[in-house]
């Protein structure tokens, strides 16, 4: 597989699995909340697809396109090791969905790092709420769910 097919297949998997998302966690009361803002591709699809939802960015370094970027009371600047913990006090009973794109072109990497911010991110979820992530996470509490037909197996994961 060429990096442009790798590519094409994430970008579809990341809508596919971000719309099924929206309809799960219909029902559930809750901010939303983006970790990894990037070009802001994903969160302004959000905005898109849950235009009720307060959408918190969490970054450690804004530069996305001006379209795309949160206003500054919903950016959570800083690094997620640090800010995930402590946003637990502020966003309790937490998040109806957690969407995670915080990796970069090497694997071994996203998958050391998804390892460990896995515990910290698995309290800020409220009851019933989904965690849909582009690297395989590592959860006590949360079961992996069936992928929409859409999706790639393996370029996205929904944890619920
Ligand atoms: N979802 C984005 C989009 O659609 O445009 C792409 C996100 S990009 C793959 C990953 C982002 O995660 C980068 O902007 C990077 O700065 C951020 N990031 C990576 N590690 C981080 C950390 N430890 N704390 C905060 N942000 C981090």
């Amino acid at each position: 597989m060429s990096r442009l097919d790798l590519f094409i297949d994430r970008m579809v998997s990341q809508r596919a699995c971000l719309d099924h998302a929206a309809g799960l966690i219909r029902d559930i009361p809750g901010p939303v909340f983006e970790l990894g803002l990037g070009n802001g591709r994903t969160y302004h699809h959000m905005i898109q697809i849950l235009p009720d939802r307060e959408i918190f960015v969490f970054e450690r370094a804004v530069a996305s396109h001006p379209d795309s970027t949160p206003p500054e009371d919903r950016l959570v600047l800083g690094d997620v090791r640090e800010t995930l913990p402590a946003a637990l006090g502020r966003f309790a009973p937490g998040a109806c969905l957690i969407h995670a794109d915080l990796g970069g072109h090497n694997l071994d990497k996203n998958d050391a790092f998804a390892r460990m911010i896995s515990p910290l991110v698995e309290p800020l979820l409220a009851p019933g709420g989904v965690i849909v992530s582009s690297d395989r996470m590592y959860f006590d509490g949360l079961t992996e769910q069936a992928l929409p037909p859409s999706a790639v197996l393996g370029r996205c994961f929904i944890y619920r």
